[in-house]
C-alpha cells in the first residue's frame, strides 16, 4: 500500500502485513507529518487525516519525488528479523531442568492472543 503524503508528496510504502487491517497513525518519512489512516483487508477506507502525537507504526520504506530513497531510524521501520532464540527451533520450546531443548508443542488458542496472524484473520472489526 502507498501513502502519498498530501503535504510533501513523499511516497510512503506501507507494508501490507502490519497495515492490512489497521486503524491508527503513521508518519511521513519525508516531512515527519503524522497521518491517521484506516485500512481494511489492505484497502484504504478514508483519505489520510492529519493527526498529532507519535506514530503507531512507521512505513517500511519511503521515496522522494526524485525517486531517492528515505530510510533510517525514526523514519522507517527496520526489516523484521528472526527471533534469536527460535531460529531453526520449534516455537514454543519446552526445556528440561538442565535447560536443554526437549520438545516444541502446537500453539494453543491463548498463545495466539495479540498475534498478528489472529489479528489478520479476525479482521478490522
Ligand atoms: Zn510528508
Amino acid at each position: 500500500m502507498l501513502l502519498i503524503c498530501p503535504k510533501c508528496e513523499t511516497k510512503n510504502f506501507l507494508d501490507p502485513y502490519p497495515f492490512w487491517n489497521f486503524k491508527g497513525t503513521t508518519k511521513c518519512a519525508g516531512c515527519n507529518a503524522i497521518w491517521r489512516i484506516q485500512t481494511s483487508s489492505g484497502v484504504s477506507l478514508a483519505k489520510p487525516e492529519e493527526a498529532s502525537g507519535t506514530a503507531d507504526l512507521l512505513p517500511g520504506f519511503a521515496e522522494r519525488q526524485d525517486y531517492s530513497a528515505i530510510s533510517g531510524p525514526g523514519l522507517t521501520r527496520p526489516a523484521p528479523r528472526a527471533r534469536k532464540d527460535a531460529v531453526c527451533k520449534p516455537i514454543p520450546i519446552k526445556r528440561n531442568v538442565r535447560g536443554k531443548i526437549i520438545a516444541g508443542y502446537p500453539l494453543k488458542k491463548e498463545d495466539l492472543v495479540g498475534s498478528k496472524a489472529k489479528f489478520m484473520v479476525a479482521g478490522a472489526s
